[in-house]
């Protein structure tokens, strides 16, 4: 896609610091990185979000994630790697060119904020009623 920033790096159009890249799938460091390490691996084609990503493009990504966080953990030594991935403007999507974060914690680094939020018990009749709904709308 023209304007996407995403497209442009896989075009080679704006610098990127690359760590991986295949036929289907390129992964670069994020340049707002939470932790040093914060990788954003990408599908080559152009797909907003998971709704719209086909399937082969998820595939490799998700295999390539395999291989960089085995990668990351060589050269960085983490306590742990969070994997992030977020679907449309309201969950706070940026760039709408699909992306998994790979996000490495090392020992003494501070916590992850996204993998630290306050457990509050659920309403279970609404959990219930919800997986309900859901389980029925998946085809
Ligand atoms: P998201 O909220 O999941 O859409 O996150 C988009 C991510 O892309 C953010 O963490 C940005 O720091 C990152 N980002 C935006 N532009 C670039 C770029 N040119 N190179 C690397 N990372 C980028
Ligand atoms: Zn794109």
């Amino acid at each position: 896609m023209e304007s996407c920033i995403f497209c442009k790096i896989v075009r080679g159009e704006i610098p990127s610091f690359k760590v991986y890249e295949d036929e289907k799938v390129l992964a670069f460091e994020d340049i707002n990185p939470i932790s040093l390490g914060h990788t954003l691996v990408i599908p080559r084609n152009h797909a907003k979000d998971l709704w719209e990503i086909a399937e082969e493009d998820l595939t490799a990504v998700h295999l390539a994630s395999k291989k960089i966080t085995q990668g990351i953990a060589k050269a960085l030594n983490p306590i742990g790697v969070a994997c992030l991935q977020l679907n449309g403007p309201g969950a706070n999507q940026v760039v709408l060119h699909y992306h998994l974060h790979l996000i490495p914690r090392v020992s003494g680094g501070p916590e992850l904020p996204v993998a630290n939020w306050e457990l509050k018990k659920g309403d279970i009749s609404a959990i219930k009623a919800t997986a309900e709904k859901i389980a029925a709308a998946i085809r």
